[in-house]
Order: C-alpha cells, then sequence, then structure tokens
C-alpha cells in the first residue's frame, strides 16, 4: 500500500532510484530517442460565433520581483502572491498573449507583443509571436488591420520585423486616440524625463512609430473598429488604454488587454497598483467596475497578461475576484 505522506513520498523516490538499479541492472543508454530541448508552439483557437479566434503566445518572462512591482503594499505580500502561485522563488512571471480574430472577411492581430527583436536578447522566452503566427499557419502579409488597446512596448513592439520594417506590410495600425496624443506630446515627454520607467516608455513610442507617424489610424472609445470589434473605455493603465468587445451571432467575448496584469496579484488584490499603471487609483476603479460587469455577464474575458491560453470566467470571491481558466477544448 502506498502512504502518501511527505516523509514516504521523499524516501519512496530514493528508494525507487535505487530499486530501478538493483533490479534493472544498471541504466544503460537507452535513450535513443533524443529530448526535443525546446517548447511547443503556443496557439490555441476558440470561436466567437462565425468568428475563428486564435490566442497567439508571445513567450513569458520570469524576472526577480522588483522592490516596487507592487507600489502600494509591502514587498513581502507580493512575493507571498508569487509564492501561492508557485511562481519561480523570489519572482514574478508574466506571460504575454496577442490575439488574432478572423471575422471571415478581416484578419486582425490585437496587440503584438514584445517583438522579435527581443528573442535573442531574452534566449526565445519573449518575441515568438510571428514564430507562433507561422506555426498556425498564418502569413503576416495576410494580417489586415494591426488593433493596438495601449502604446506600451509588450503590445506595440511586434509592429517591427527583426529588420526593422513592418512586421505586418500590408496591416492598418489603429491606435486608441487618447494614448496616441499622451505618448506623442512634447510636453508629456519633457515631462517624464525625471522617471525613468515613463522616460522609457515615451522614448519606446517616439522609435516603435518612427515613420509611420502619419499613416495609424487613431480610434475612439465606443465605436466599432473593426467588424464585430467595439472599444470599450478602461483608462488607467494608460490614459487610452482599451479593452474589446468581440461580438459574433448571439456569441460575445471580452478582450480585456491590461485591464490587470498577472491575475495571481492583481484580480486577486483588484486594489493592489502594479507599477506600470499611468494613474493607478483610475485604474483600480476600472478594475472594479469592469470585472462586476464581467462577472455578471459571465462574460468570457480574455487577458493579455492571464496564463496562455489566456481565456477564462472571472467571478466575485468577497472583495475579490477569482479567474476560472477555460478548459483545452480539442474541436473549436
Ligand atoms: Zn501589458
Amino acid at each position: 500500500m502506498t502512504d502518501l505522506n511527505r516523509r514516504h513520498l521523499l524516501a519512496g523516490a530514493a528508494a525507487g532510484t535505487a530499486a530501478a538499479l538493483t533490479s534493472f541492472g544498471a541504466p544503460t543508454a537507452r535513450a535513443s530517442v533524443a529530448p526535443a530541448g525546446a517548447q511547443a508552439p503556443g496557439f490555441y483557437r476558440y470561436k466567437v460565433g462565425n468568428y475563428e479566434c486564435t490566442s497567439i503566445n508571445d513567450g513569458a518572462r520570469s524576472f526577480p520581483l522588483p522592490d516596487t512591482f507592487v507600489t502600494n503594499v509591502p514587498k513581502d505580500q507580493a512575493l507571498a502572491a508569487a509564492d501561492a502561485a508557485y511562481m519561480p522563488k523570489g519572482m514574478v512571471t508574466v506571460p504575454f498573449n496577442p490575439q488574432l480574430i478572423n471575422t471571415g472577411s478581416k484578419l486582425i492581430l490585437i496587440d503584438t507583443g514584445n517583438g522579435v527583436a527581443n528573442l535573442e536578447a531574452t534566449k526565445g522566452a519573449v518575441g515568438r509571436t510571428l514564430q507562433n503566427l507561422a506555426a498556425a499557419g498564418v502569413d503576416p502579409k495576410s494580417i489586415d488591420v494591426v488593433l493596438l488597446s495601449h502604446l506600451h512596448p509588450d503590445h506595440t513592439n511586434g509592429i517591427r520585423a527583426a529588420d526593422g520594417s513592418m512586421a505586418f506590410p500590408n496591416a492598418e495600425i489603429m491606435v486608441p486616440s487618447v494614448d496616441w496624443a499622451f505618448w506623442t506630446s512634447d510636453e508629456n515627454t519633457a515631462k517624464a524625463q525625471t522617471n525613468e520607467m515613463m522616460k522609457n516608455y515615451f522614448a519606446n513610442v517616439k522609435k516603435t512609430f518612427a515613420g509611420i507617424e502619419s499613416k495609424v489610424t487613431k480610434y475612439d472609445w465606443g465605436k466599432e473598429v473593426a467588424p464585430g470589434i467595439t472599444s470599450i473605455a478602461t483608462p488607467g493603465h494608460t490614459p487610452g488604454h482599451t479593452s474589446f468587445a468581440i461580438a459574433s451571432g448571439n456569441s460575445k467575448i471580452l478582450i480585456q488587454s491590461d485591464v490587470t496584469n498577472i491575475p495571481e496579484f492583481f484580480l486577486r488584490n483588484p486594489d493592489w497598483h502594479v507599477v506600470y499603471d499611468t494613474d493607478p487609483d483610475l485604474a483600480q476603479a476600472t478594475r472594479h467596475k469592469f470585472y462586476d460587469m464581467a462577472s455578471a455577464e459571465k462574460a468570457t474575458v480574455v487577458g493579455f497578461h492571464f496564463t496562455f491560453p489566456c481565456i477564462g470566467h472571472v467571478e466575485k470571491d468577497g472583495a475579490k475576484y477569482r479567474l476560472v481558466p477555460v478548459a483545452w477544448n480539442p474541436v473549436i
């Protein structure tokens, strides 16, 4: 009979190794199949009415939890949340997931990830959008619209290929007008020079959109920005931060973008402030409003920083919220 207490489990593991050695002889070099040594492609298809959607994984980054990752609670509390989510010790893991929407007449990519230029620098951790699109059989030239939720680097930088040319050469690039006005303002840029993070954000917008400033399409909130895709005002994370409702037939999903960063921290603790928010109090108010609506509607929610394939339902849990991820569906 197997005894499942911890001491026995650990002892059992050692005994198991010993047993394998004695009863089957010394392990011979039987590894005739070489290990793959790399992760499988990251894409996942799901339907919204007649629309075929694909969650595209750009990767995930694990890094030592910065002292001020959560700005309004002591670091110990943030570390405890990371621990509770079984993240690597002392670290935080942030995934990135653009969404591809095929309406039948248009191919729309919502957000683009960190950019393929980051692939080598991060040893393949992020910048995988192009290769995962390819694995899903999607030619970057076939993308009609790149719809950006806001102008942070992990959402915008994938518009550029490794050589700096446009990664989706035939796509119209759509940006929220409020974010565009904010991040391209000389006055705001000047004010940001004393804050390293904000300074870098402004510089990144300038660099990423250099030469295409006049070609981007600016969109407003509460509008059908592409067939069946409506922009929803969810400001705070950035001034023009936008979520989207995708509707086809009787089906609808909400693409929340960054209403929360990682749910393990900020959905469980909706009043925690992530360091990346431009207006943390407004982001907090938006978060409650958005999830109260999503949970009341039992809406399917897609989160850019949720664990791949990043689709689930949000439930109210007292003053907090809980994410119930969808099960992998073998048919679509
Ligand atoms: Zn983000």
